[in-house]
């Protein structure tokens, strides 16, 4: 039985090196987003910071206070009963 548990740690490594590469991959994609907006994480965080509102049409939305007139906007239509597709 040793032979399967070795197999099963070997494979469980593999699996966490898969897993490492795709993490750095993500961070390298993200990294690289972030430059073409022009953007740092340094100026996410300000956003993130941002002052965060509630939607006038349905108190169950939550969005930052500088995305509040164009979700506004959409939420109006979703409201009343249109689709993202349909807009
Ligand atoms: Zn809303």
């Amino acid at each position: 039985m040793a032979g399967l548990n070795e197999r099963k740690k070997v494979e469980r490594e593999l699996q966490l090196k898969k897993l490492n590469k795709f993490i750095e991959d993500s961070r390298n994609e993200f990294k690289s987003i972030l430059s073409v907006l022009g953007w740092t994480s340094e100026s996410l965080e300000v956003v993130q910071k941002e002052k965060i509102v509630a939607c006038p049409l349905d108190s169950g939305h939550r969005l930052p206070a500088s995305s509040l007139s164009r979700h506004t906007e959409f939420c109006k239509w979703f409201k009343a009963g249109y689709t993202r597709e349909e807009m």
